[in-house]
């Protein structure tokens, strides 16, 4: 069978008991941000073919459970390497859809292909733990179970590889899962569910909703939902939190962010800037751990922010599918123009534009990547804007600085550049953030070790994602006290 090119529009359908169905909802759009044409359409699903959804998903659980997890991680396996014979494809399909430059799309594939073959290993990884019994010859025991059926619902920022971190170890660990990815990213969405159906997902197991914010409400209030996982805004988390909690079901999220960076005086300033412009202009700034304060101690002022504003002028910004774009659009029009508001709410407020990189003329979702400079009341300084732009901010002291840094309602990752160990420690204990890096970006993570915020930025549930937590989220565990039967012919 031909790949279907970017070009050709598609029409996409919601996936319920392994067949495509299409919605009798709404008629939506996903556009290219590059230049808004169309990258596909669908009708969305309606609140009764949710139910119904919903309805085989929990019917399916027990069979999907019953295969085993040795099995279901060899499926998984199976889904990473059909990814991988699709990656190219799977990339200028992302970039069409989201905007991300190419580079990015490849990075983000192989990042999904990774989370996939690290969830199959763990099926044969330990799946409990053992005690000691004051009863000689009793066995206790942990032992896990499934939670259910799972919903989850994801961002369009990383549409494969959050969506991968969730649904992978949901469905290892027995449960089936409704998901609902964000209606910027439908079409990548169903790329996915149709590799992972190919790989041997039983019909049932993996549901895809495709409809509005409000549809994917009413999936995490039904009562047949025993699990939700969500990435997202602090907003929408809340809305989640307020319907999920109060019915008993369990809860992760991963909410937004306000990262700071601080930078002493002593740090390596190349490695310093470097990392910086990465990790706030690098994937159009749309990243949750992407950096908006950069912290400044002392004199360490003047010698970083001419070499962030030098990087910052320096960045080429256009169409994700052109060889020399380093930063896409964003996600849509919508979304530029409330990143040049926020920074004209900060210039209105005192603040001062340090540096800008250009943007082409074309009438794409192209916002300016900015370096900013002022105090630290401004209301960018506080309020999550979700684009190319950080500020950079002056203190007196590292303890100035980590009090600075904790000045948010958020705490998803922060950053500390200095060759002094004394500091790291200072740092790393009093920083309010889940993720502490040292002499490193505030974004990027390994799927292997634990990821999770703090504050606002997460729910505190079992609140981290990737490595041991996933099992600890995705199932529920009994304590088992075994006794032997006694011997037959001692009787
Ligand atoms: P969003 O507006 O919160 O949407 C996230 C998902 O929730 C989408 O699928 C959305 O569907 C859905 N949704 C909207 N309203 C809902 C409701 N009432 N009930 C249930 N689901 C609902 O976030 P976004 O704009 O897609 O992503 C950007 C945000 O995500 C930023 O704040 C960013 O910091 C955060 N984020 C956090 C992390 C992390 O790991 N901490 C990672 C990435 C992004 P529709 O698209 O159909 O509206
Ligand atoms: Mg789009």
């Amino acid at each position: 069978m031909k790949p279907q090119t970017v070009s050709e529009t598609r029409f996409l359908s919601n996936f319920i008991d392994g067949q495509w169905v299409k919605g009798d909802g709404d008629a939506t759009e996903s556009l290219n941000p590059a230049d808004g044409s169309v990258v596909a359409r669908f009708t969305a699903a309606t609140s009764e073919q949710l139910s119904t959804m919903i309805d085989v998903s929990v019917k399916a659980q027990n069979a999907w459970d019953n295969v085993g997890i040795i099995q279901r991680g060899l499926i998984l396996r199976q889904a990473a390497q059909i990814m991988s014979e699709r990656a190219e494809e799977l990339a200028e399909l992302m970039t069409a859809e989201q905007g991300k430059v190419l580079g990015d799309s490849r990075a983000e594939v192989g990042a999904t292909i990774e989370t996939l073959y690290y969830h199959a290993g763990c099926a044969r990884s330990a799946n409990g733990s053992t005690y000691p019994s004051s009863v000689p010859d009793e066995l206790i025991r942990t032992i896990r179970r499934p939670l259910g059926t799972v919903g989850v619902v994801t961002p369009w920022n990383f549409p494969l590889q959050i969506a991968a971190w969730k649904i992978a170890p949901a469905l290892l660990w027995g449960n089936t899962v409704v998901w609902k990815p964000s209606s910027e990213t439908p079409a990548i969405a169903v790329e996915f569910v149709k590799i992972l159906a190919q790989a041997g997902v039983i019909p049932g197991a993996i549901n895809l909703l495709l409809g509005s914010g409000r549809l994917g409400g009413t999936m995490v209030a039904d009562p047949r939902v025993a699990g939700v996982t969500f990435t997202g805004s602090v907003r929408v988390g809340h809305i989640i939190r307020d319907a999920v909690i109060p019915r008993g079901a369990k809860l992760q999220m991963e909410l937004g962010g306000h990262n700071p960076t601080i930078v002493l005086p002593d740090a390596d300033m190349e490695l310093a800037a470097d990392s910086i412009v990465a990790a706030s202009m690098g994937s159009t700034g749309q990243k949750c751990t992407a950096t908006r304060r950069i912290i400044t101690v002392g004199e360490a002022y003047d010698a970083l922010a001419p070499q962030i504003a030098k990087r910052v002028e320096a960045l080429s910004v256009g169409q994700g599918d052109a060889d020399d774009s380093q930063i896409g659009p964003v996600i849509s029009r919508k979304a530029r123009v409330e990143i040049d508001d926020a920074i004209a709410l900060a210039v209105s407020e005192g603040a001062q534009v340090l540096a800008k990189a250009g943007i082409p003329d074309e009438d794409g979702a192209y916002a300016t990547p900015t370096l900013l400079t002022g105090s630290r009341d401004l209301t960018i300084c506080r309020e999550e804007v979700f684009g190319p732009v950080t500020t950079i901010l002056k203190v007196d002291s590292l303890q100035d600085a980590v009090e600075l840094a904790n000045d948010t309602e958020y705490g998803l990752t922060a950053s500390l550049f200095t060759s002094d160990e004394r500091s790291v420690r200072y740092f790393l204990t009093h920083v309010e953030a889940g993720l502490v890096k040292v002499n490193a970006p505030s974004t990027g993570s390994e799927v292997h070790g634990p990821f999770g915020g703090l504050k606002n930025s997460t729910y505190p549930g079992p609140r981290e994602q990737n490595g041991d937590s996933s099992a600890d989220f995705f199932t529920q565990t009994k304590t088992a006290y075994i006794r032997l039967a006694p011997e037959k012919d001692s009787r």
